[in-house]
């Protein structure tokens, strides 16, 4: 029976996992180099808070994530947030301006210049783009124009990759959009097509959709991934992979030894794959090229009649142009409400990125300040917070460049190259959970296809 070695035990190793499992692969070996699984995603409970280090939910927009939470039976346990979190943010010239979600609040909001409102009618007349790929700034100014890239996108930017508009690639870090324009020539009318297609094929709703997560967060779908293969599957937890080689059979190195197996799939950052496959400096090379920015997480739990504000949304964002040193803040016990007990809220605020990475260099007492203190500008804190968790994630979120797709093209041509050497994780093609679970359910039938070719008796 052929032998799969999977490494790394996130969101993406244990999903390729489960996917082979349910596919009838039978011989695998998880390698979890850490003391628990999950990597990036891990929810701690404390004092009756529910405080989410890494993640916090995933959205209906794709059907991936919930899939996979109904087929692992956590369909009951599926908890949606609150409707007053369509409510979000931007923090301008120091207070917060809702985003409007409709075209009549969007013209009546002050969000944006009249001017940039009316250029809006232009977009349906921009050409498409004949370059290869452009940075997310650029593409959004060229289509949308200015104030739309430095105030909305640059904050959503920073909100979902605790990126840089300005070094992100449109096609890799929101290719939906980016084909709207290739394929219809630009993003109204690509929308427009789109809703009509929706409409006549059935599917998902529009391009946003709903935040949702589990009744005991997202570490819950990682207990649950966990109790589903651990019978079937010799999980290796606190052993690190340090090298692979192919001979005839993949040699798999661990600090206990090494092992043989027909397919590796790894489920790692970039960096860390590229440190294992030492012996092919293409490939290495290759990998290397992903760089990553630091995040650090700090969570706030308060008496709710110690903040001066109704937290009557999903939180903020902060435009660069704002000069603040956090990426923005959510207001988690709105947006899920059991993450605080009663009388209690739960903040958490996002600070570094690849903005101003040297942030992520402060101490813990000084992130906190940080965050207090722009907090306090904003939403009147008028005590310190009863409970504060930080935490810190050195490479956090991937950084999908200019190139990066023909950059994973080549990384995974590579791989096929050498025979049984398979990529999953979020460097590649999406860093949401959604794009995790849906990465290891193709790579998974790539992995049984690949045996099935090579392996079968
Ligand atoms: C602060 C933060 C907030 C986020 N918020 C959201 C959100 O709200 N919604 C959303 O959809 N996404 C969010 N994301 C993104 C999402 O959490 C990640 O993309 C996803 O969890 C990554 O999963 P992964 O399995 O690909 O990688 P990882 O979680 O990084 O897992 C890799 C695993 O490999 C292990 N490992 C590394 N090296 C070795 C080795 N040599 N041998 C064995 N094991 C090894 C690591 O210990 C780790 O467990 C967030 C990310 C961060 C950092």
């Amino acid at each position: 029976m052929p032998r799969v070695a999977v490494v790394g035990g996130g969101v993406s190793g244990l999903s390729v996992v489960w996917y082979l499992l349910s596919s009838g692969v039978r011989d695998v070996v998880l390698f979890e180099r850490k003391t628990r699984l999950g990597g990036k995603a891990f929810t701690l409970e404390e004092d009756g808070y529910i405080v989410e280090a890494g993640p916090n939910g995933f959205l209906d927009n794709k059907p991936f994530a919930m899939d996979l939470c109904k087929s692992i039976g956590l369909g009951e346990s599926l908890y949606p947030s609150s409707d007053s979190a369509r409510k979000r943010f931007l923090l301008i010239n120091n207070s917060l301006v809702e985003i409007p979600i409709s075209p009549v609040s969007f013209f009546k909001s002050p969000l944006v210049s009249w001017k940039a409102k009316f250029r809006l009618f232009l977009e349906p007349f921009v050409p498409k783009t004949s370059a290869e790929d452009e940075t997310v700034f650029d593409f959004v100014k060229r289509r949308l124009g200015c104030e739309f890239a430095s105030l909305l996108v640059d904050s959503m930017v920073a909100g979902v990759f605790a990126g840089n508009s300005r070094r992100l690639s449109m096609k890799a870090a929101f290719p939906v959009l980016w084909d709207l324009e290739q394929k219809y020539g630009g993003l109204i009318k690509g929308m427009f097509s789109l809703m009509r297609e929706r409409k006549s094929k059935g599917g998902p709703a529009g391009p946003g959709g709903k935040l949702w997560s589990l009744e005991k967060g997202v570490g819950q779908l990682i207990n649950a991934l966990y109790r589903k293969i651990k019978d079937a599957v010799d999980i290796r937890i606190s052993q690190r992979v340090i090298h692979i080689r192919k001979e005839k059979v993949w040699e798999v190195y661990t600090d206990k030894g090494v092992e043989s197996f027909n397919a590796v799939v790894l489920s790692l950052p970039a960096y860390e794959a590229a440190y294992l496959l030492g012996e092919y400096p293409r490939l290495r090379g290759l990998l290397s090229r992903i760089d990553y920015a630091p995040i650090t997480v700090v969570a706030l739990g308060f008496d709710k009649k110690d903040i001066d504000h109704s937290l009557d949304g999903f939180g903020f964002l902060v435009p660069a142009s704002e000069g603040k040193q956090i990426l923005g803040c959510l207001w988690d016990s709105s947006i899920f409400p059991n993450r605080a007990p009663k009388g209690k809220v739960l903040l958490r605020a996002m600070l570094a990125g690849d903005r101003q990475p040297e942030v992520f260099e402060y101490p813990d007492d000084l992130s906190v300040k940080t965050v207090l203190d722009v907090l306090d500008g904003i939403m009147g804190i008028r005590s310190f917070p009863n409970k504060v968790w930080v935490f810190r994630h050195s490479k956090g979120i991937p950084q999908y460049r200019l190139g990066h797709v023909e950059l994973v093209n080549a990384i995974e041509t590579e791989g096929k190259s050498l025979g049984g050497l398979f990529f999953c994780s979020n460097a590649y093609r999406g860093v949401g959970l959604n794009d995790c679970v849906g990465s290891a359910a193709r790579v998974s039938r790539e992995v049984v296809h690949y045996l099935e070719g090579e392996w079968s008796p």
